[in-house]
This record gives C-alpha cells, structure tokens and sequence, in this order.
C-alpha cells in the first residue's frame, strides 16, 4: 500500500488532520475544505499505516450516494476491497445491526421498515380504532408527536405528559402504535435509530463486543447529527473516544428534523481531550463564488467563526438573472445550459437547485421542449407525484369512466367507507360481466336501489356518493376553461381538504404541487382540435417516464437545495431566489430559522466551482396565483461587486443607463436588491423622470395606451407610479415602475393591468 499516494494529495492542514493521534478529533471546517476527502483519507491511513483492519472502521455519511463515493475512494486509495468495513447512513447501519440482533433488540426475525406513509397510514388504523375522529386529531400531527420523541430518545413512559387531555391521549396513542408495531414485526425510520442505541445501552455485553470491534468511528456532516445519532455514536466510542468527526456549523439545515448544532461544541465538551482541527483553504469553487458566499453567511449571528479562502482563480462574477415569471426563468437557465453544452460541458456538471420540489415542473417541462436529458434527485418529478396522480386520476375517470386504474386509484380517496369485500364484489362483477369498473359499481347500486342486491349499508351508500360525485363534477366543469376546471375537481373532490390534514410541511407541499397543477393547466396550448382536457391529460402522461434519463445517461441534474449538501457541480443555477420563497414564508418570521434559510443559501451556493447563477422571478404563479415577490433578501447581502446582472433581452427603451439617477442593470444592482426594497431610493430621486423624456416619441409609437417612460400609472395592487423602464416587446414587454408606497417592481406589461393616468 502506498502512503504516498494518500498524503500527498494532501495540504498540510488535510495531513495534519488525516495523521491526527487516535482520540477524539473534531474537524471544523467550511465548505469545500477537503473535509469528505480527510475522512476519507484517514480511513486509508489507518488501514495503511496503523494496522487496522478494515473490519474495525465504521464511517457514516449522509445520503448512500456519499456513502458509495467514499467506498470506491477509499477502494482506490488502497487498492483492496473495503467490503468489510461498515460504511452507510445512520440508518442503514442500524438496519444492519439490528438485523444481526434481532433477537436481543427484542424484533421479530424478518422485521420489516415501515415508511412515513405506511406509518401514517397505521396511525390512521388506530385513531379510527380508538374512535378518535381525524378532523380533531390528525394523523401528521400525531405521527410528528411519535417521531419526535424518538429522535430525542424517549419511550412513551418517558415522555413527559402534561395533565391536559390532548397530550395524554397523544402518549395513549405513542403507546398504542409500538404496541401495534410489535404485533405486525414492522419498524419505522425512527424506530431504527433509537432501536440500535437501546440495544448498545441495554446489553453492555453485546456494546463491550463492538467496541472491541470498532475502534476507529467516523462522522461525516457530524453538525446535523439528531440527539439519538450522537448518542449512538457516544455509546459506541466510549471513554476513549476514538471518533473522527467532520462538520461545518455553517451548513447546518436540518434544525426541523431534529439536527443539532450544538453537538460540535458537546463533543468538545463530551471529550475534553479532543483535537479540534481546521482547514482553511477551499479547492472547490472561485474567488468570486466563495467570496458571495462567505459574505452572505457573515450574516449570520450564531457561528462558530471559520476562515476560507482559495488559490484558485478569481473566476466570473456570480451571475443574476430577473426572470419575467417562473416560465421565463426556466428559459433562460435551460439556455445556458444548452450553451455550456455547445461549449463542450457535460450535461451532468450542470445542477438546477431549488428550495421546494415543487419548482422542478417548469424547468422539467422548458427541458423536455429542449429535449435536455434530465435527472430529479430526491423527490418525484412532479408527474409522478402521489398527489399529481391523484388528481389526475379524478379527472381521468371524468374524461373516461372505464378507466379502471384511476377508479382504484380514487374510489377511496378520500376515504369515504368504503369497504374492501364492496369493492371486491364490484371487481367481481366486472369480471363476471367483462364490463368496467365503473360500469359494474352503476350496475350494483342501481341493483341496490331496486332489489337490494348490491352492496348493502354504509359501504353502499358510500359508493352511491362517489358515483354521484364524479357525475357531478363532470357536469360542473363542462364550460369551465382548462385550469378552472382543473381546480374545480381538485377542491371538490376533497383531494386538498384530505392533502391539509397531513403534517404541516408535507401536507403544504402537496397542496402546493396540486396548485402547480392548475399553473400547469394554465399554461397549456392544446395542439390542434382536441378537447383540451384530454389534451392536457395525455400531455401529463407523456411527460412522466417516458423522457426520464436513462440511469447513466448524461443529464442535468435536479435536486433541492437541501439534497445537494456535500455534492459539487461546475455549473450551478439557484433558482426561484425570492422572499417568501427562499427564504421560506414560514421562517422569515424567525431568527432562528431565518438563519437555517441562510445557511441552505450557503450550502446552495458553495456547491458551484466553476459558475453560480441565482435567478429570481419578477412575477410566480404560487397556489394558483399570481405573487409578486421581492428579490431574495440573500441575494442583497451577495457585495455587488461580485454580482453581475444578466439582461439577455433586446432594449426597446433607450439605455436608461446614460441617464444619471435612474435605474441602471449592473451598476447598480445592491440598490434594487438591497433588502427587496430599496430600489424605491434610486428612482425617486429628482432628475430621473424628466430626463427620460426624449425617449417618449418613439415609445409611444410602440406601445399601446400611451405607456412611456415617465409616464404615470396606477397598479390594482401596488398603487400608483412613475414608469422608470420599458424593455422587451410583445408578450414579453415589462415595465419597471417606481411606485410611490411599495417601491420599484418589475411588471409583465401583458399582465400587470396599468392604468395609465
Ligand atoms: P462540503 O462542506 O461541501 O461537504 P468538503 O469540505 O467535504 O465540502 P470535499 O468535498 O472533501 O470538501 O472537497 C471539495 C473539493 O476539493 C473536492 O473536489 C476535492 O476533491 C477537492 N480537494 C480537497 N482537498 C484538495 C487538495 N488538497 N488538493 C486538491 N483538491 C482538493
Ligand atoms: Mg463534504
């Protein structure tokens, strides 16, 4: 084996961690510091030059994408096969244990993994069992409760219930769910987790024999380690802790699973004998990159303080695109990516992050029209999506009643009672009669009605409604345009009250997507005569699967903000950088969660080595309307000078730029993004308006209702102002108005309805 080849691509401050005497080490270090590449060299160090044996390393990472990277690294590295080593995700290495130990983990044998939506499926079962209506207690709610106290380790009896009737019923029910666990041999995520700690403390026997086995414990990402990972990882070291960890305070972003940041300073503490280590110099991305990005996270009050710096190229200004809306936005990126293709780059070196999956459909659908290969990470494309082909199964069975896939699909959902031997008889009389579905349940009630043959009772009636349902809905949206139809049987159908009683994040981000829908509807251009439903339905057909990348396909790859921690691209896009989106409406309210959004920005931006856009959309459709949202605050505290504004499209207007005081694309960027607002200063200053006044001749041939530069104009929402800026032409004209309460905005002159005074 060759010491060489693992110390020497190495900087001193990565050798000096990699060679670091066995005990604690904690490794603090920003992004892109080679903190994945110290760990990983360390365990090729110790293999190599401490003689221990593969069979002794245990090394968590976060995603099994991490995981199989830092395998074939290490397999390189040394040239031997790792396959002993326990290499995985916290989860996937309790799995592991606690299939080895099943017996005294107090599991049955071929206990099964039970995921979020079995597990709440299960808690639905026993709510119902315990005459607990959903409508008081949701499911989300109490599957969040269980989970919880998993994470922080506690068992029903240990959960401290308050004397109110709620949170006794919740630990009544935290009791009943184990117990129905155990029953059925199931075992959910958080199961896992606590399951292995509880075998370790609980059989100092079984822990004294792994701890002789692993004496050499590392940590990836240790900074979003939960309570009962860190304390699994504490058992396991023991005194001596010998625990390798690495982490970055800045990218801390899962605080809302339970992650805590504070485990860096506990280890510390924990292990007084720790060496904390720090590397400093970034190998990833450019000077400009890393220099938005460690402005934008001095932003932030609670840090532990870190350096990074690079040697390597200045690089381009970080670039800075205003979309007109979501559509234009998804234009514009899959353009430069079809230039970066054209210039030689990989399709796969491209990323398109975003912070809610919820954004990927207009970049999927701007991809598959430019026929770019793409790839969605960690999350459904948006097609394919539970609660997308929910919906869509609602207006399948519409358009066509025999379509006995989305009958299955819906026919309970919502759940309605109806009753799996009712739906077995009408499977029954399908197949006995060859008919449809849909046909043998009309044929049942109507039996049920005449003679009584049908399903009986409840589950009778409960089939009746939902034959009187879709019959309804298929009247209503006759005359309905695409999208308003759309929404119509999504609200009447129950899909969105069902979709809302879910846990608060997931339940909002089904709604969202089902909103997306009624965007998507929106915007769709039936091709020739066909009936834009059934246009619209096979379009979202072809849209799922078929243009999905092959496995090893070159393609651009998609992912949230959150999926992209610890992955690097050369070419990276940032999309949908507002206020209220990113950060979040929900933690703009907060510091503290102001500052988890901050620290995503971070990670988001220090993914890019080469090229970072952040792009923004002057107007998105959101829920079915449309917002007009300000700039990301993140994309203000980036020093202009590192920003450059990116305006591809041809100026009707004459460069406002020789007029002093008005708005000017680059230069003055930090004015108009400043905190979202502060774009009102530059406009209203004196001379702007008169000095504008040559350019009105030639406007006013142009456009329409005398809209001119200086021109004064009243907004429905935004009152009224003064024209600063006209750009582009047709459906692509927009105007930026200084308006006199909420500041300069940019309009889509098509849409944004100006009265001109
Ligand atoms: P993150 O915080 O995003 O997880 P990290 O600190 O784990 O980042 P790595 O992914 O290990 O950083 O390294 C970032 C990039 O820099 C990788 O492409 C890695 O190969 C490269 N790199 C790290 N150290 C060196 C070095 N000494 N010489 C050359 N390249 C290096
Ligand atoms: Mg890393």
């Amino acid at each position: 084996m060759d010491l060489s080849a693992i110390l020497n691509p190495l900087n001193d401050a990565q050798r000096a961690a990699v060679t670091a005497p066995v005990g604690p080490v904690l490794v603090l270090a920003g992004a892109g510091s080679g903190k994945t590449r110290v760990l990983t060299h360390r365990i090729a160090w110790l293999i190599c030059t401490e003689g221990v044996s593969p069979h002794g390393i245990l090394a968590v990472t976060f995603t099994n994408k991490a995981a199989a990277e830092m395998r074939t690294r290490v397999e390189q590295l040394l040239g031997v096969p790792s396959g002993p080593m326990w290499l995985g995700t916290f989860h996937g290495l309790a799995h592991r244990l606690l299939r080895l130990h099943w017996r005294e983990a107090g599991l049955a044998q071929g206990f099964q993994i039970l995921d979020s939506e079995d597990q709440l499926r299960l808690i639905k079962k026993l709510l119902k069992a315990s005459g607990l209506d959903e409508s008081g207690w949701a499911p989300k709610d109490v599957q969040y409760f269980i989970n919880k106290h998993k994470d922080e380790g506690r068992r029903p009896g240990q959960v401290r219930a308050g004397a109110d009737r709620v949170s006794v019923q919740m630990v009544k029910l935290y009791e009943e769910y184990e117990a129905a666990c155990a029953r059925t041999g199931v075992i959910d995520f958080a199961e896992l987790l606590l399951r292995a700690f509880e075998l370790w403390r609980d059989q100092p026997q079984l822990l004294a024999q792994y701890r002789a086995r692993f004496r050499h414990v590392l940590v990836d990402e240790f900074q979003d380690t939960n309570a009962i990972q860190y304390e699994w990882i504490r058992l396991l070291v023991g005194a001596s802790g010998a625990a390798f960890v690495v982490g970055d305070d800045d990218q801390s972003i899962y605080r809302w699973r339970g992650a805590r940041i504070e485990h860096l300073h506990r280890f510390l503490v924990d292990f007084p004998q720790a060496q904390l280590l720090r590397l400093e110099q970034n190998y990833r991305s450019t000077g400009a990159i890393l220099a938005a990005a460690n402005a934008l996270i001095a932003n932030n009050s609670s840090r532990l303080g870190k350096t990074l710096w690079t040697r390597g190229a200045q690089g381009a200004a970080v670039k800075l695109y205003a979309a007109f809306n979501e559509r234009d936005e998804a234009e514009f990126v899959v353009t430069r990516v079809l230039e970066w293709v054209q210039h030689g780059g990989a399709r796969a070196d491209a990323a398109i992050l975003y912070r809610s999956n919820a954004q990927s459909r207009s970049f999927e659908e701007a991809l598959i029209m430019a026929r770019v290969p793409y790839r969605v990470y960690g999350g459904l494309r948006f097609f394919e999506r539970a609660e997308i082909k929910d919906a869509l199964a609602y207006l399948r069975l519409i358009v066509n009643r025999d379509d006995d896939a989305s009958f299955e699909r819906i026919v309970n959902l919502p759940a309605r009672g109806i009753g799996a031997r009712t739906l077995d008889a009408i499977r029954e009389l399908a197949r006995e009669t060859g008919s449809s579905l849909w046909s043998a349940t009309r044929a049942s009630v109507t039996a049920t009605g005449a003679a009584g043959a049908g399903p009986a009772g409840r589950s009778g009636g409960a089939i009746q409604t939902f034959v009187t349902l879709i019959e309804r809905l298929a009247g209503e949206i006759t005359r309905l345009p695409l999208h308003e139809a759309v929404d119509h049987v999504i609200r009447g159908s129950g899909l969105v009250e069902h979709y809302q009683k879910e846990r608060a994040d997931r339940g909002e981000a089904r709604v969202e997507n089902l909103a997306e829908l009624v965007s998507a509807a929106r915007g769709f251009v039936p091709e020739g005569d066909m009936p834009p439903l059934e246009g619209f339905l096979a379009h979202a057909v072809l849209e799922s699967g078929e243009t999905q990348a092959e496995p090893f396909e070159d393609c651009v790859q998609m992912m949230t903000l959150h999926s992209a921690k610890g992955l690097e691209f050369p070419l990276v896009f940032m999309c949908g950088m507002e206020d209220g989106l990113f950060p979040h409406q929900r933690s703009q309210s907060d510091l503290e969660g102001l500052e988890e959004e901050r620290r995503l920005c971070y990670v988001g931006m220090t993914r890019a080595m080469r090229q970072l856009y952040l792009t923004h959309a002057e107007q998105r459709r959101v829920h079915g309307v449309d917002t007009y949202n300000a700039a990301s605050r993140f994309i203000g505290e980036v020093p202009p000078e590192l920003l450059e504004e990116v305006r591809p499209r041809i100026r009707l207007a004459q460069h406002p730029v020789q007029h002093p005081g008005t708005y000017r694309p680059s230069r003055e960027t930090p004015a108009r993004y400043g905190n979202g607002r502060a774009g009102a200063a530059t406009g209203r200053s004196g001379g702007a308006v008169p000095a504008m006044a040559g350019a009105r001749g030639s406007l006013e041939e142009t456009l329409a209702g005398g809209m001119r530069l200086g021109a004064r104009v009243r907004h429905g929402k935004f009152g009224e102002g003064v024209v600063l800026t006209i750009e582009g032409q047709g459906s692509h004209a927009r105007v930026q108005v200084n308006f006199e309460r909420q500041g300069s905005k940019w309009l889509m002159l098509q849409y944004a309805n100006l009265e001109v005074m």
